[in-house]
């Protein structure tokens, strides 16, 4: 180890010249915007509260300040201040990317946007707007008093980061993703300057801020969106046992292929406990998500309901009980040491069953270097790229589905040391880049591997780099916090 740098968990270091900033920093942006913004108190509960990551490793870092913005003049200020100090910082919306420090700073400011809750809807154009901080369980909640909602996420407890790198929704197959709902964004470029985003004023930062990834070109602060109805669903949860396992897969490759129905979405689950396996099945369970738009799914889940399942939970529901699938606090109670990676399939030459059989293997073959490992299988229909291409196409430009973002999750046991944590994450990097992935389509953002560069599997790449350079000219964003890369 370099003699400069600070031994942090997991491999993990940063300079140490960073730390003399940080409080710099601090100082200056408590002069403006006063004191009750700013926390520098390490023991503070409101210190503490803040520092809950979805990924716990990253509830380590220690930020030499947090600061609550309560406008995008906030953020302005204090982007000035840390620019003016040298200082490394972070962009906290809901703290669920799992990667180093994306969204957390060690002795840097950590700017955390929860604070920033303000929503409106305007009942004569469908328009809502959101301000990034709080969660969609929070936003879907407002909205509903209009029997209306916005695409985001399909779990409750995650920010509003997401829609920065896509956003999959239930509702996607119908609408796109949630950065195609934009109409207008509110930016705090790397300067300092409050912009519009929209597809009029800055339309080449419109383009990157839809599916582009957050931390990249300024800071969100109010997002203008297309809402849209929602009245009863059908949905729920079906958990089979291993024995089902082949049956459940050839349900969802066909599900992929052969669905028509916009307001059917799914997500396929295999997950792998840390049993032994003796051969009896019981360290595997797949676990499928079935959300239909409407109370009568007809046909479209037919495929799955014919299968015998241990537990069925589908029935009529709320759009709140939905994203509550399948238990109220998912997000909270998986909080732990994970990890993501992504992997992108077309479903017609099976090359998505061979990376479940591999997931498989290396699952039977590493006990002990997980506590928790699984692979989702997200389909993206080819009413999800045509409802993208409909209202303008995102930041990918997505080509035509069908095919499917694969997700794979490892939350390592706690109390792994740092050389045994490096070798599992090394291990099962070295595992999904050996399955590949299908040719010419892009790896989800949202999913993916700070070493995955999924930046660089998008058709746009070059345009996106040109607009990073437009917006982030001397590598502010780019040098002093983390993020995807551009080079
Ligand atoms: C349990 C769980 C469920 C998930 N479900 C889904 C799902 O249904 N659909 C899906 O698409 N993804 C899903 N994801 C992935 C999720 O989209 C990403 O983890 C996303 O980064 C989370 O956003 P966040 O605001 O919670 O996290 P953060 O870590 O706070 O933010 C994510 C990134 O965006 C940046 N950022 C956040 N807000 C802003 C802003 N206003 N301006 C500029 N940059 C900003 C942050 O700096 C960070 O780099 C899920 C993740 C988890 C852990």
């Amino acid at each position: 180890m370099l003699p400069f740098m600070l031994p942090l968990l997991a491999g993990l270091t940063i300079p140490v010249a960073a730390t003399a900033a940080g409080p710099a920093a601090c100082t200056k942006i408590a002069t403006e915007l006063g004191s009750a913004k700013v926390n520098a108190n390490q023991l503070s509960t409101n210190y503490t509260n803040s520092l809950e990551y979805w990924n716990t490793i990253q509830d380590e870092y220690k930020p030499s300040c947090i600061v609550f913005p309560s406008s995008a003049q906030d953020v302005s200020v204090s982007l000035k201040a840390i620019r003016a100090a040298g200082s490394r910082f972070a962009i906290k919306a809901g703290g669920h990317n799992p990667n180093t420090f994306f969204s957390s700073v060690q002795a840097g400011v950590l700017l955390d946007l929860s604070s920033m809750t303000a929503k409106s809807y305007d009942p004569e154009t469908t328009l809502a707007t959101y301000e990034p901080g709080g969660i969609f369980g929070d936003v879907y909640e407002y909205f509903a008093q209009w029997n209306r909602t916005v695409v985001g996420a399909r779990l409750a407890g995650v920010g509003t980061g997401l829609a920065l790198g896509g956003g999959m929704s239930y509702l996607s197959p119908q609408y796109g993703l949630a950065c195609d709902s934009f109409r207008e964004l509110e930016i705090v470029l790397p300067d300092g300057q409050i912009v519009t985003a929209s597809d009029k004023e800055n339309p080449d930062l419109f383009f990157a801020s839809r599916g582009g990834g957050g931390n990249a070109y300024g800071v969100v602060t109010k997002y203008t969106v297309q809402s849209r109805p929602i009245g009863e669903f059908w949905a729920g949860n079906l958990i089979y046992v291993a024995d089902q396992r082949d049956s459940v897969i050839e349900a969802i490759g066909n599900f992929i292929q052969y669905n028509t129905d916009p307001k059917a979405a799914i997500i396929g689950t295999y997950e792998k406990l840390p049993l032994p396996d003796l051969n009896l099945n019981l360290d595997e369970a797949i676990l499928m998500f079935l959300v239909y738009d409407g109370p009568n799914p007809g046909d479209a889940f037919k495929n799955f309901t014919d299968i015998k399942a241990l537990i069925d939970t589908t029935g009529i529901k709320s759009y709140n009980e939905v994203v509550n699938m399948p238990v109220p606090m998912s997000t909270e109670i998986s909080r732990g040491a994970n990890m993501f990676r992504v992997g992108v399939h077309r479903p017609q030459n099976n090359s998505y069953e061979k990376a479940l059989d591999k997931w498989r293997t290396w699952a039977e073959d590493n006990k002990g270097s997980y506590e928790l490992l699984s692979i989702d299988f997200q389909p993206i229909p080819k009413s999800l790229t045509d409802a993208s291409k409909a209202q303008g196409g995102n930041a990918m430009q997505m080509p035509d589905g069908p095919y499917f973002w694969l997700n794979y999750l490892i939350t390592t046991p706690p109390g792994m040391t740092e050389a045994k944590y490096n070798a599992a994450q090394a291990s099962y990097r070295d595992m999904i880049k050996e399955t590949g992935n299908d040719e010419g389509l892009p790896l989800f953002i949202n999913d993916a591997n700070k070493d995955q560069n999924p930046l660089q599997t998008f058709s746009t790449f070059k345009k996106l780099q040109a607009i990073k350079k437009k917006y982030d000219p001397d590598n502010f964003f780019a040098d002093y916090t983390g993020g995807w890369s551009f080079a």
